[in-house]
């Protein structure tokens, strides 16, 4: 048996909260490192492990197992990363393995094939030669070496001696692809525009901040239009003027060519950015740049975050309430709340920007823990663009049975601005056609096989491009029967309103105007949301129909009419947070309007003209908002005054599922003085997703630890039955 003088910790991406150890040979000894990943034999497989830690103190194991190879020369993740991973998966109550394996691009957590590269310097000549000589590599092209396509196998194991000799050889892991040299760097950073008060109001804070030293986080309260972007690019300028790096994080919704943009024309090849839509390999470059330090910026979604700076001054966390910061798998870590605790790890800045924070972050800024930074008005010096209700109960009542969709004041609106030469956006946020198919004669509501959910009617959204039903949960799709299925009689009618209804209302109301829709379906394909940009930009569409996609991240300087056709879409979920939800993406919906010189206006169609959400939007007032969400928040015990955690049972058998969830509630119950407050079991409100039925437990606690504690206890005594799965979610952003 070997002996070993230094021993690694090394976790996997899988949910066990064992760290194991394995023995590092004596050859290793000199290159391993906390962060790097190593290829080991786990169980009966070889897999990829992350090094955590590494000492000199024997455990007691029997069978020692060693590594067997390294795969990093650098770590790939900073000590910053491997603590925040650490922190992870204590809040989020997930294995460090999970957290850990979760900061890299998902080609790295593959057993490796390595491929051949050539260094960017590589000249054709120099190594067709080399090609010549060695004889047995017929087949081995200079195209095929500089594409990175070669992978090593024992054939190229001559060239590879060759190359290495030379030079000129770069082993690549992972994916195949091509090295790019980046480009040589332009280190000057162009002007911005002039600040305006506030504006600079706002930056000297984070300046002074800057200068002081140390961990700071800011809310960043501005209108939209208020020019919060200005400030993210201005304090970044200043961090990488004092030799540091910068994260930040977009929504991916609206993470957008036209955002990125402004960040790629302030600091040119030093911004890197990291989104769903590219590639592994390209996703790997981006990443290893931050590493490298061949960027100093990186703009990117949730996941952004991991970047491995080594030098990290700033993290800006833009539209901070966004609920798409939480990830929905394991780790379900809310990539804001994540961005604080780096900040804080690395003693630098965090600056959370939002023209509606959440309640958590507005609650932390008036408790002290954050600086508020307010910024209330345009930088156009405009004012926001009036916000008109329109009272649907009215409209039906005088119009009788033809239930409109456009009421009369907001169809006149949109006649006059066709007649304007000017754009109109009108927003419901949600998709199809219909969102009910019900049966007249039985009342039943067409549901989704697999999920407890109605399904929605669509003209054009099935995978050829033919009417269908869908799901919009599991996708499933289905043909809409002539006869209701429930009762085998009773015929179909068709209600609820989705955005290909309103596209059918407008070719009836306005056949001259040019209309564009923009929402999932139309936006599928690879640059069609590009395209459809394009051609508002451009004025060719008059009106842009669209769900929140419309609404995040974009400018639409020739938009003066907003129409909110529903603007009650949401409010009735059955979530603590669907008043807040609604309030802010009404308030980001009407920032759409009159973006450039002209002045805008936003029609509100709503059946609840007095809802103390619905009236506080419609006059952007954040401030009485905030104030009657927080006392209510404060009576009911929820967040931001206590911490909540979900359980979710869910199984393909409906009993199973429930009696795992009693036996559960039973168990946390009965953990008096625990501090915890346990609700459920309880169906889900989607009792019933992907053919799983699914039930949940609510915990409610003062602080989180309480929350963990008794979770740690539960699974010390009790075991999730086989054929059941559990989800735990800390802090969930979502309890349907
Ligand atoms: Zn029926
Ligand atoms: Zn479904």
């Amino acid at each position: 048996l070997p002996s070993f003088n230094l021993f690694a910790e090394i976790v996997f991406p899988v949910p066990l909260k064992q760290v194991f150890t394995y023995g590092v040979s004596p050859a290793l000894e000199g290159s391993i490192q906390p962060g790097m990943r190593c290829s080991v034999s786990f169980g009966r497989r070889q897999t990829v492990g992350l090094v955590t830690g590494l000492s000199r103190v024997a455990p007691n194991v029997p069978n020692l197992k060693s590594i067997n190879s390294l795969m990093d020369i650098q770590p790939c993740l900073t000590p910053d990363l491997l603590k925040l991973g650490q922190w992870m998966a204590d809040y989020y109550y997930c294995s460090v393995g999970e957290a850990l394996f979760a900061m890299m691009p998902s080609g790295y957590r593959k057993n490796p094939k390595a491929f051949l590269g050539l260094k960017a310097e590589a000249q054709r000549e120099a190594v067709e030669s080399l090609l010549a000589q060695a004889g047995a590599l017929r087949g081995v092209k200079w195209d095929n070496l500089k594409a990175g396509t070669v992978p090593v196998t024992a054939r190229i194991k001559p060239l590879m001696e060759a190359l290495k000799k030379s030079g000129l050889l770069e082993l690549k892991l992972g994916e195949p692809g091509e090295m790019k040299s980046r480009e040589k760097q332009t280190h000057e950073t162009k002007q911005g525009p002039a600040l305006h008060p506030q504006q600079q109001a706002a930056l000297s804070a984070i300046e002074g901040a800057l200068k002081e030293g140390g961990f700071k986080t800011f809310l960043l309260q501005g209108v939209t239009g208020s020019g919060k972007t200005e400030i993210y690019l201005r304090a970044i300028a200043l961090v990488l003027e004092a030799g540091k790096q910068a994260i930040v994080l977009i929504p991916e919704i609206a993470l957008t060519p036209q955002t990125v943009e402004r960040f790629t024309s302030r600091f040119g090849d030093r911004v890197a950015v990291l989104h769903s839509r590219l590639g592994a390999g390209e996703r790997v470059r981006q990443w290893e740049s931050m590493a490298t330090g061949d960027a100093s910026v990186v703009v990117g979604a949730r996941s952004a975050l991991f970047a491995p700076a080594k030098n990290l001054g700033l993290i800006v966390v833009d539209e901070e309430h966004e609920s798409s910061y939480k990830q929905d798998e394991s780790p379900r870590y809310n990539a804001r709340d994540a961005a604080i605790k780096r900040a804080q790890l690395v003693g630098g800045i965090a600056v959370l920007g939002s023209a509606t924070p959440s309640l958590e972050s507005l609650h932390n800024a008036k408790a002290g823990k954050y600086g508020l930074l307010l910024m209330p008005d345009r930088v156009n010096q405009k004012p926001l663009p009036k916000m008109r209700l329109v009272d649907l109960k009215e409209e039906w009542k005088t119009r009788g049975a033809d239930r409109p969709i456009l009421s009369l004041p907001l169809e006149e609106a949109i006649r006059e601005t066709l007649a304007k030469g000017e754009q109109t956006l009108l927003f419901l946020n949600r998709r199809g056609f219909s969102t009910v198919a019900l049966c007249l004669q039985c009342g039943e509501q067409l549901q989704c096989p697999s999920c407890s959910v109605p399904v929605t009617f669509h003209k054009s959204g099935g995978t050829k491009n033919e009417q269908t039903l869908l799901c919009h949960y599991c996708n499933w799709q289905g043909p809409l029967p002539e006869k209701c299925p429930s009762c085998k009689g009773g015929p179909i009618r068709l209600v609820g309103l989705g955005t290909e209804r309103i596209e059918d209302e407008i070719a009836k109301k306005f056949p001259e105007a040019r209309v564009a829709r923009m929402d999932l379906d139309t936006t599928r394909r690879m640059g069609s949301h590009e395209s459809i940009l394009k051609k508002i930009m451009k004025k060719e569409v008059d009106i842009l129909i669209g769900t929140q996609m419309v609404a995040k991240g974009h400018d639409f300087p020739g938009v003066t009419l907003v129409g909110v056709v529903g603007a009650d879409t949401g409010l009735a979920l059955p979530d603590f947070r669907s008043s807040e939800r609604v309030f802010q993406l009404l308030v980001q919906v009407a920032g759409r309007a009159g973006r450039a010189d002209k002045e805008g206006i936003i029609y509100l169609q709503t059946f609840n003209p007095e809802h103390p959400s619905i009236k506080a939007a419609s006059v952007y007032d954040f401030q009485a908002f905030g104030e009657q969400e927080l006392a209510l928040r404060k009576m009911l015990f929820y967040p931001p005054f206590s911490r909540l955690g979900l359980l979710v049972y869910r199984s393909k058998v409906e009993k199973n599922a429930s009696q795992a969830a009693e036996q559960t509630a039973r168990f946390l119950r009965a953990q008096k003085g625990s501090g915890v407050e346990i609700f459920g079991p309880a169906p889900a409100a989607i009792a019933k997703l992907r053919g799983q039925y699914r039930f949940q437990i609510l915990m409610k606690s003062e602080k989180p630890g309480p929350i963990r504690q008794v979770l740690a206890l539960l699974d010390s005594k009790i075991e999730t039955p086989k054929g059941v799965l559990r989800v735990v979610d800390l802090d969930p952003q979502s309890l349907l």
